[in-house]
């Protein structure tokens, strides 16, 4: 029901609420004090007069007279403080009523301006608008909510336009094998395997791109409350990749300081399986990778380094970005699709962390997460 009733009436109503109990307590403490500090006697069943002192008086007709000049001077004033008080209060009321529809109109007036926003047009933002005070600054934030919405909007449609580009390009590579193999009469056993190997691939790579967007959209919502051991988690890792490390003849050091963090165990491996993943794709034959991890105050800091072929510095701030590669055609190559790192970076993120990357001395890269202990 008070949903009902508009702000202004509800202001007004308020206001006449309050301005009729002061209104009434200031009529009735006046009329007490009237009644109090003058004499009102009963005359029809009293002989007597009380006067302000208590002591009694005989009535003489003077006294009658002057009690009903009171008496009638007391009823005038009684009655035209009630009426006073309602005019007060229907006054006050109506002007409450007035006052309000004034200073709520640049109320209405952003009110409309927010309702003309057409819901596919967020570019739009509010300008001529200036009240002048709390509603500006409402104004402000509101244009400000539109311009991250806007943001907001713009890389959800950039990330599904990745998405679909991504998922497009190894069905297109299947679907031209297999009219390649349709149209050729009589393929042979080992055009139809070649075939197959690639539908194989691309299959692959697709369930490895739609398994890295399933990831991310779990990295937002995952429970991070669990106790780690990172120690014993980066030597897991450690081993899930020795044999690829050993293949491409890697030097590989490790130096982890026991710790345990509260985190989410498969999230967090899965975001620095990413980097190590990465450190030895982008690393050369007979290169090196170091893992040093140790606890500095309330944080766990690890450090991943390799001597691979580095980011150059017009990159660096794109890394982190969803479908960003550095070179398209090798990372692809490799079987990336330039999820690694977002991923990592939304999980760190969700851990109340941080993640950057700085360039190694010599060559190659160093990604530095710092994830706080408690
Ligand atoms: P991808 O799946 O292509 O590896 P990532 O998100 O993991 O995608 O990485 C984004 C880009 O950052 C990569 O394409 C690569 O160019 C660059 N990159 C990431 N890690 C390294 C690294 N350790 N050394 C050199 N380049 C790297």
């Amino acid at each position: 029901m008070t949903k009902k009733i508009s702000l202004r009436m509800r202001l007004t109503l308020i206001t006449s609420a309050i301005l009729a109990v002061f209104c009434i307590m200031f009529t009735l403490f006046s009329l007490y004090n009237a009644n109090s500090n003058f004499v009102i006697p009963d005359v029809a069943n009293d002989n007597n007069v009380q006067g302000s002192t208590g002591v009694e008086a005989p009535i003489s007709d003077e006294n009658v007279k002057y009690v009903d000049v009171i008496l009638v001077g007391y009823n005038a004033f009684s009655t035209s403080s009630y009426i006073f008080m309602i005019i007060s209060i229907i006054l006050g009321s109506l002007l409450m009523y007035a006052f309000s529809g004034v200073a709520l109109k640049q109320v209405r007036l952003l009110t409309q301006k927010i309702a003309n926003i057409d819901k596919n047009e967020l570019s739009f933002r509010i300008t001529d608008f200036s009240a002048g005070d709390e509603l500006n600054k409402l104004a402000d934030s509101f244009n400000m909510m539109l311009t991250r919405l806007d943001i907001a909007f713009a890389r959800e449609s950039r990330f599904s336009a990745n998405a679909a580009h991504e998922l497009k390009t190894p069905l297109t590579v299947i679907k031209t094998n297999l009219d390649v193999l349709y149209l050729d009469e009589c393929p042979t056993k080992e055009d139809c395997l070649e075939s197959l190997e690639v539908v194989k691939k691309q299959t692959n790579r697709m369930i490895a791109l739609v398994d890295d967007l399933l990831t991310m959209s779990t990295a937002n919502v995952c429970n991070t409350d669990n106790y780690v051991d990172i120690d014993a988690m980066l030597g897991e890792i450690a081993a899930e990749y020795e044999p690829r490390i050993s293949e491409m003849h890697i030097r590989f050091n490790i130096d982890v300081k026991a710790c345990r963090i509260k985190a989410n165990h498969v999230m967090l491996k899965h975001a620095i399986s990413n980097i190590l993943d990465n450190a030895i794709k982008y690393n050369y034959q007979g290169g090196e990778i170091e893992i040093r991890a140790y606890p500095e105050e309330n944080n766990y800091t690890l450090c991943i380094s390799d001597t691979g072929i580095g980011i150059s510095e017009e990159h660096v701030k794109h890394i982190f970005e969803p479908f960003y590669r550095v070179d398209k055609s090798r990372s692809r190559a490799i079987g990336g699709a330039g999820l690694g790192l977002a991923i990592a970076y939304d999980i760190i993120l969700k851990h109340q962390g941080t993640i950057e990357y700085s360039a190694a001395k010599q060559k190659g890269s160093i990604f530095k997460i710092v994830l706080p202990i408690e």
